[in-house]
């Protein structure tokens, strides 16, 4: 096989990213400035998001100090998705408190209202999304629930940078929503994340615990951490933010070029009033999943990826005896396909021409 090899992802960095670099490192102002200030405001504005943003060093920073923030603490249970990458759980345990885990939809990968329903204790604090693969959460249902029982709601939106539900954008539904700026993500900053937060209070207190607990110099009103975004970082994230709009248009393109033409797979659906953003596009090949997922890469030079193969739930550190039968099918099942802004039209036909063939070999 003489083609060059299609990865999974592709970060995106240009000169206009070097150049930002560049002007922040000359001016000799290097740490959290003015920068980060400009990309928090740029950020809200970009995605319409109707609230503020506090740049943080990375998503999962993001989810744990929007958690810390909205008072989440030892003894509390938050519900989340063992179908998700660990950051999710991970920034609940951190707290102190407890990551229970419910069962996803096998529709969106998203957390299932009703399964989070039957998870309520009388610890149950809140119950925190993921809008995975780029495709908004059940937030109807899942605010209703919230609602009803007096829990906060929090997003996971580390994937979904612009995702929306019947014209709400991600991020502004919960007590906070939480960005990942990490490479492979739909925009980058090279490592960061963002919190996005509607409640004045909440938003004083995530700038309390991303800087030693201090807004003022040495005067501290909470036990902090230090996780400051740089304002070389932010260099980058402002640039990216220019440019993630026609990126997002070309992976939904892309996505729907594969859906159209993708055979004897299952293609990704899309809920009535979602706008999906695919961070990624991901099929389901129920036998053999990962022999499938080889022979794309030896047969073809297509790269694929699985995320999850293992859910969260049967992790070493979370044990737990759930049983999540939608989740543990997805992470046997779940194959996400090439669908970054870099493909080209002759990437895409042969990611179909590879996934058609061993399809239709394998039925
Ligand atoms: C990437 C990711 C995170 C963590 O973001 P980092 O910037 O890598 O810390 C959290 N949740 C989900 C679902 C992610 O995909």
């Amino acid at each position: 096989m003489t083609e060059a090899f299609i990865p999974p992802a592709k970060p995106i960095i240009g000169e206009d990213e070097i150049e930002a670099v560049t002007r922040v490192m000359r001016s000799g102002m290097v740490a959290q400035g003015p920068e980060v200030a400009a990309f928090e405001t740029e950020f809200s504005e970009h995605f319409g998001l109707g609230r503020a943003s506090v740049a943080v060093n990375s998503g999962t920073s993001a989810l744990h100090i929007g958690l810390l923030a909205a008072g989440i603490k030892a003894g509390d249970e938050v519900i989340v998705p063992s179908f998700t990458f660990a950051a999710t759980a991970n920034s609940v345990a951190l707290t102190g408190a407890t990551p229970v885990f419910a069962d996803i939809e096998p529709g969106s990968f998203c957390l299932d209202p009703a399964s989070v329903e039957a998870s309520i204790t009388d610890k149950t604090k809140g119950i925190m999304p993921v809008h995975l693969y780029g495709h908004p959460a059940n937030m109807k249902a899942l605010k209703e629930i919230a609602d009803k029982h007096g829990l906060q709601l929090f997003e996971d939106a580390a994937q979904a940078h612009g995702a929306s539900l019947h014209g709400t954008p991600v991020g502004s539904f919960g007590t906070f929503g939480a960005f990942s700026l990490y490479p492979t993500k739909n925009m980058t900053s090279g490592e960061g994340g963002m919190i996005t937060v509607g409640d004045a209070e909440v938003e004083r207190r995530c700038r309390l615990y991303r800087n030693q607990g201090m807004l003022k110099q040495y005067h501290n009103e909470v036990v902090g951490l230090n996780n400051r975004m740089t304002d070389i970082h932010a260099a980058i994230g402002r640039v990216q933010l220019t440019k993630v709009g026609d990126w997002t248009k070309k992976r939904q393109e892309n996505a729907a070029f594969l859906s159209l033409n993708l055979q004897g797979v299952t293609p990704p659906p899309v809920a009535e009033g979602a706008v999906h953003v695919y961070h990624q596009y991901t099929i389901r090949v129920p036998e053999d999943r990962d022999g499938f997922s080889a022979a794309l890469k030896e047969q073809f030079q297509v790269g694929s990826g699985m995320f999850y193969p293992v859910p969260n739930h049967r992790l070493q550190p979370f044990q737990s005896p759930v049983d999540l039968p939608e989740t543990e099918k997805a992470a046997k099942e779940c194959l996400s396909l090439p669908v970054h802004p870099s493909l080209s039209q002759a990437d895409l036909e042969r990611i179909v021409t590879a996934v058609n063939t061993l399809a239709k070999a394998g039925s």
